[in-house]
């Protein structure tokens, strides 16, 4: 089963006209100018071109412009908050982009069910914040928070920092709403924890990247609101530490572990010499670092996160470590964890591998690509960081010192298959959280099951028979 690209589209005036009626002139942007925005993303790693993005207000405007696509055979591209890393969100042949911005509504919220029904284009920031309000707790928590969407988030599949606990973006969906390429509009926004009455649908659309349907509404799960949260950094010796450290609070805390993320050295180092005014967070110097967070639905967290410390410091794990004394020091912690990516940006190219491997391979896998990225490229410094508790690690290679930008990143590809090489041999995944967009598109054959592959191509194909949602993402 094969996956026809289309040609790169032209869109004649009267067509644009025609879609421009469906949203109003005032939402139809044909502006150079106006449209910069949704054509690049911040890294400026991808560049698109467009004649035409629409903002749609409701979600029959958004069935009517899938309605006249389909008719006229017109690609579509949905963008959120514009926050992905694998240019799933651009126009890269000239579609047309359908932003969700202006569906930007919280549609309803129930506390006894606990869930919150909200449009595609809410700022998930803005979601959590309404949650916080009802007394609640929305936990999808990301780097990104302040401007990625809903919508994105599902259509990713987020992880971010919280997944330890309360699991991906997947795991927090009760139901959708989603039109279909052909405008039909699938009415699903069901709060029901159990539903068995055929096929899951809904989970098609996750993480589909916009390819097989348009997410415009979304019921969420909320949980009760942690009573206390303690969070603190441990400066240890080595990844297979902060393995056994993970036990040691797995088995302390139980459920109320919700973040442990694996920092190194380096990543300290950039961040206190690039970062905005942030102090690295221990006096001395410790070669991995783990930020840990605790919630507690009861008021013990500083008891747990203190006897988890104390555990490890007796075992030798923990050299050394501090517990956020208050809110802004908590918040420091995190604005640290946080500008670990950008504060590579100063020190020259990176490449990067978004990986999962079994929890217990991290080590292997540290080891093992860091040996492949250094016989590639002498002096290249491997960055790795990330959710340790999820598998999931960032491995981002920075340029070696005094390189050549543009001739380093010119081995990306290189880079991405020795590191891939090493993912694959531990029974990892070559995009743990950011998706396949184009970014790692033609390299899904070489990983996938190829029928669990042929499979998605049919379902494509039936979904989206002209290939209009998305086209050349993912497949
Ligand atoms: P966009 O970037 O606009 O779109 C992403 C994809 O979803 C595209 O393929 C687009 O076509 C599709 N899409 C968007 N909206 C819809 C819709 N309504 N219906 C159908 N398809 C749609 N990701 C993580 O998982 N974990 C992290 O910890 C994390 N940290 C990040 C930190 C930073 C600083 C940045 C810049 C990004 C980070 N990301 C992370 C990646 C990114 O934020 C997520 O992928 C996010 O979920 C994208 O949301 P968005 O609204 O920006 O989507």
């Amino acid at each position: 089963m094969n996956i026809v690209q289309p040609p790169p589209s032209v869109l004649s005036p009267e067509l644009l006209a025609r879609f421009a009626a469906i949203v109003g002139a005032k939402y139809a942007v044909t502006d150079p100018h106006e449209a910069a925005p949704y054509l690049t993303e911040e890294r400026g790693l991808f560049q698109g071109h467009s004649p035409l993005v629409l903002r749609p207000g409701s979600t029959a405007e958004v069935a009517a412009i899938c309605k006249l696509a389909t008719e006229t055979k017109t690609a579509l591209v949905p963008q959120g908050g514009n926050t992905g890393l694998v240019g799933g969100q651009t126009p890269h042949n000239g579609e047309v982009v359908v932003s969700t911005r202006r569906l930007d509504k919280i549609r309803a919220i129930d506390t006894q069910s606990n869930t919150m029904t909200v449009e595609a284009g809410v700022i998930l920031a803005n979601a959590q914040q309404r949650a916080t309000d009802a007394d609640r707790l929305f936990p999808l928590s990301l780097g990104a928070e302040g401007s990625c969407t809903i919508g994105g988030n599902l259509s990713t599949n987020a992880g971010g920092i919280a997944a330890l606990a309360y699991g991906v973006a997947r795991d927090l969906v009760l139901g959708l709403e989603v039109v279909l390429a052909d405008g039909r509009i699938m009415h699903g926004l069901s709060s029901l924890k159990k539903d068995n009455t055929g096929y899951d649908l809904r989970d098609l659309f996750i993480g589909a990247e916009g390819t097989l349907g348009f997410i415009t509404a979304a019921t969420l799960k909320m949980f009760p609101k942690p009573h206390s949260v303690e969070t603190a950094f441990a400066g240890i010796v080595s990844p297979a530490d902060a393995l056994t450290l993970l036990d040691i609070s797995r088995n302390i805390a139980a459920g109320s572990l919700t973040s442990f993320e694996l920092i190194p050295q380096i990543a300290i180092d950039f961040v206190v010499r690039h970062g905005p005014s942030i102090r690295a967070p221990l006096a001395g110097q410790h070669p991995w670092y783990v930020l840990m967070e605790i919630s507690s639905p009861r008021d013990d967290a500083r008891d747990t996160i203190e006897a988890i410390l104390t555990r490890g410091m007796e075992d030798g794990i923990v050299n050394d470590a501090v517990i956020a004394a208050n809110l802004d020091q908590r918040a420091a912690f995190w604005k640290l964890r946080e500008v670990i990516s950008p504060a590579q940006k100063p020190e020259g190219g990176s490449i990067k591998h978004d990986v999962s491997v079994p929890v217990a391979a991290v080590p292997e896998f540290l080891r093992e690509a860091d040996a492949a990225v250094l016989k590639l490229i002498p002096g290249a410094r491997p960055f790795a960081f990330g959710h340790l508790g999820d598998g999931n690690i960032h491995y981002n290679v920075s340029q070696p010192i005094g390189a050549d930008t543009a001739a380093y990143l010119a081995r990306w590809h290189d880079m991405n298959d020795a590191v891939h090489a090493v993912v694959a041999k531990l029974g990892g995944s070559i995009s743990a959280e950011h998706g396949i967009g184009v970014l790692k598109r033609d390299e899904l054959p070489h990983v996938k099951d190829p029928v669990a592959l042929d499979i998605m191509r049919s379902i494509k194909n039936l979904l989206d028979p002209h290939n209009i949602m998305n086209p050349g993402k993912v497949l």
